[in-house]
């Protein structure tokens, strides 16, 4: 007997053969998928519960490889400043970042993923043990990195106390059946070789991961190119630090035999096209990283950096930006695009066993979205409605582990005005600072 039986107008499986089933269904035992196909097949099959959804189709839930979703109350706060992380972001952190705020806009922004059609993350932030609450609480599955600093930090005095912290913040969540803690080393330029060296150890004696924007920054790059070639170059000197285990996040500055290198190396890496087109930045080359065998996805960033939580918004952007980078039309193919956000992520996140597209035996994350709006329609082409004309609000329904973590567009494990409400008294909390900041 399965669990769930969800039939709909097509369900997109992004499996090996890119099979299509329109109309089809997805049946869910124990969490995983048990059973999928055309909708005729599965008809007969018997089910404890069954969810008829004719005007909606049927696809992997997305996952965003990089975020700090705590970061929602400063969201739009301080824009079109330059040298903004050392200007604004570090002090406005350092005063005003509690267990609370990490809390609450955690789970503000869990929302908004959640009701967007986001079933998998990876963040990174300080006190992220509350970013792990948040997310047991809303029901996602994510990567959750303890950031490191070499200065104080907003739950860590020391510099380099983010490692103490982040070994408690890992024995206490190492075995949750969503939530997998990690390092989150902030960048090259914040961490010294020594401590990087030091956290890479840890990660493996741990057996956890490694998350770290690499090669993001203009500063970064002349300051690492001057001695070793390139960032990348100059993390490779560290031992054992460019694994597998690494998920490197940004990699902007980047040249051909970087790309080999970290191909080589087992790198898997986060692309954040819409935050780093707001920064003025280089467009990472995505699609060279993955033809070289990288596996990579994509992301929003932060609310502060890309500022919406969907993922709608960069699955738009990140194959325009790469065919403007390439100059090529035909270069990221809207199914290809489909599959990076999708298996692509799980993949970068270490997860594509797992998650990622719908095959028997996987877990079931998948998303329902309606079918009937406007901007919508007509349907000729599912990948290329799914990249350039879905949109959060056609998202009805979100499932991770076969249970609905939304249903008919709200939050099923709490009530979500109560978030909004208390987003709103943290953000009036935090006003005068930012105002004061801004000038
Ligand atoms: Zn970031």
């Amino acid at each position: 007997m399965n669990d769930l039986i969800v039939e709909a107008a097509a369900v997109i499986t992004v499996d090996p053969e890119w099979k299509i089933h329109e109309p089809g269904y997805i049946a869910v035992k124990d969490g995983r998928i048990s059973a999928i196909g055309p909708a005729a097949e599965g008809k007969d099959r018997p089910a404890v519960q069954r969810v008829q959804a004719p005007r909606a189709f049927l696809m992997p839930g997305l996952v965003n490889t990089h975020t700090h979703i705590s970061m929602a109350a400063f969201r739009g706060a301080c824009e079109d400043i330059p040298n903004r992380l050392t200007k604004v972001i570090f002090p406005l952190e350092r005063d005003l970042v509690t267990r609370d705020l990490t809390y609450w806009s955690a789970l503000y922004c869990l929302v908004e993923m959640a009701r967007s059609g986001t079933t998998t993350f990876a963040d990174m932030y300080y006190f992220e043990d509350e970013v792990a609450k948040a997310t047991d609480k809303a029901g996602l599955r994510a990567i959750l990195g303890e950031t490191v600093l070499g200065h104080a930090a907003p739950d860590a005095p020391e510099a380099y106390g983010g490692i103490d912290y982040a070994r408690r913040f890992i024995d206490e969540w190492k075995g949750h059946p969503r939530i997998a803690p990690c390092f989150a080393p902030h960048a090259p330029y914040t961490v010294d070789a020594h401590h990087l060296e030091k956290v890479a150890r840890e990660a493996e004696s741990f057996d956890v991961g490694i998350m770290m924007h690499v090669a993001e920054m203009d500063f970064e790059h002349e300051k690492f190119s001057k001695l070793d070639g390139t960032v990348l170059r100059y993390l490779d000197s560290i031992p054992d630090l460019l694994s597998p285990r690494l998920l490197a996040v940004h990699m902007l500055y980047l040249d051909e035999a970087d790309i080999g290198l970290a191909a080589r190396r087992g790198l898997r890496v986060a692309h954040c096209p819409a935050s780093n087109a707001k920064s003025g930045r280089l467009i990472c080359p995505a699609s060279r990283l993955q033809a070289a065998g990288v596996p990579l996805g994509l992301a929003t960033d932060g609310p502060l950096s890309g500022n919406g939580m969907d993922m709608q918004g960069v699955l738009n952007l990140y194959p325009k930006m790469q065919k403007v980078r390439e100059g090529r039309r035909d270069i990221v193919t809207a199914r290809e695009a489909v599959r990076t956000a999708t298996l692509g992520g799980a993949e970068a996140l270490g997860l594509g066993g797992e998650i990622g597209s719908l095959e028997i035996g996987k877990k079931a994350d998948f998303i329902l979205v309606d079918l009937d709006d406007f901007n919508i329609q007509p349907v000729y082409d599912w990948y290329s409605i799914i990249v350039y004309a879905m949109r959060p609000h056609n998202v009805v329904s979100t499932y991770v582990n076969g249970r609905p973590v939304v249903k008919d567009k709200r939050m099923t494990g709490f009530d979500q005005n109560e978030v909004f409400k208390r987003m709103n008294q943290i953000a009036g909390s935090c006003a005068n600072y930012i105002s004061q900041i801004s000038l």
